[in-house]
């Protein structure tokens, strides 16, 4: 009989990719989720739709499962992660501290949690010329908001849960996943899509509003090594926290050209207007990645964009028809 994985956030970005690619390395997945995945059936054996800051909900979901994927979080770009912190801190705790307590209590052999590069202290990112993150930089902590020190809350309940009942925990750090499949406008949008987005709806000669004077930097990780990334962590014999992302900085006008190219647009400008920009500089130092797994992510950003691209104006051209 197969192996019984079960993906939290099931129905969002990252954890729809991830539920395929389980699927397709022949695992029986369970999703769940409050909602459903918004662009496509989920490829789930089973989809449970719950609320997991309900303890119960959690503990159905992990019943008879072997391993966890801790996706689940109340999340979105800057503007969101900016706006609502003290609902954030809220959810995403309770989502956490109920999801791994479940597990705990199922027996699972394997639990992996979505972490996030927002853990890093934000005094040590004050510049565009990024220095990249290493894992061991976590600490003296100062994570940028409320959204990083829960996902940093969450790294160390993890590390308490294996010291206490000697739980087996992955955990990574995403560096900004971007791809298809992604929410793509409302508010809760990353840079790439919202991007894209725009680019899509520019009119000719227009011109696109980039938050900020547009030098800060990132970098950008496409979802189909971020799943290949995961599954192979949740493989590996690694047990401290490990940066998955790409080591490409980027300024986030770069960024925008390349969406223009990816659109094939010449005859757009960029606006930079008002905003929240997080972080001035944000890199991914894959030292450690490349010393413990032996790979690291690999799509180009030009592809990357290439491909999300033509599927949010996809998108937008057949809701436009509607
Ligand atoms: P997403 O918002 O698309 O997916 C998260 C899912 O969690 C959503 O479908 C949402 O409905 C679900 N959820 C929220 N609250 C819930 C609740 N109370 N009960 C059940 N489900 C709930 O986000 P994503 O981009 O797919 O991110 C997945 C994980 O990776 C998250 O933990 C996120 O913090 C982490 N992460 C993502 C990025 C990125 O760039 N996308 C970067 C760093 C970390």
């Amino acid at each position: 009989m197969s192996q019984r994985a079960l993906v939290t956030g099931a129905g969002g970005f990252i954890g729809s990719h991830l539920v395929s690619y389980l699927r397709q390395q022949g695992w029986w997945v369970c999703g769940v989720d409050q909602k459903r995945p918004e662009f496509a059936d989920s490829d789930a054996d089973e989809f449970i739709v719950g609320d997991l800051r309900d303890a119960e909900v959690a503990r159905a979901a992990c019943e008879g499962i072997d391993e966890i994927y801790a996706l689940a979080a109340d999340m979105g770009g800057m503007g969101f992660i900016s706006r609502d912190p003290a609902t954030i801190l809220h959810n995403n705790a309770l989502i956490n501290i109920n999801t791994i307590r479940a597990a705990q209590l199922a027996g699972v052999s394997r639990y992996f949690l979505a972490s996030s590069a927002c853990i890093y202290p934000e005094h040590i990112q004050s510049t565009p010329d990024a220095t990249a993150l290493r894992e061991v930089d976590a600490f003296p902590a100062n994570p940028q908001d409320s959204y990083g020190w829960e996902k940093l809350m969450a790294e160390l309940l993890c590390r308490y849960y294996r010291e206490q009942h000697g739980m087996e925990i992955r955990i990574a750090r995403y560096h900004n996943i971007y791809g298809p499949n992604g929410t793509y406008d409302g508010g809760r949008e990353k840079a790439p899509a919202a991007m894209c987005r725009k680019v899509a709806l520019a009119g000719e000669n227009g011109s696109i509003e980039v938050w900020g004077d547009g030098s800060q930097t990132r970098s950008f990780c496409y979802v189909d090594d971020c799943v290949e990334g995961t599954y192979r962590l949740m493989r590996s014999d690694c047990r401290v926290p490990l940066n998955i992302g790409s080591d490409r900085l980027v300024t986030i006008d770069e960024l925008a050209r390349l969406v223009f190219d990816a659109a094939s647009r010449d005859d757009l400008d960029i606006e930079h207007i008002e905003g929240p920009q997080g972080v001035r500089g944000r890199n991914s130092d894959n030292t450690l990645l490349r010393e413990t797994l032996g790979w690291e992510p690999k799509i180009p950003l030009e592809k990357g964009l290439l491909e999300t691209y033509q599927w949010i104006s996809g998108k937008l051209t057949a809701a436009s028809a509607s």
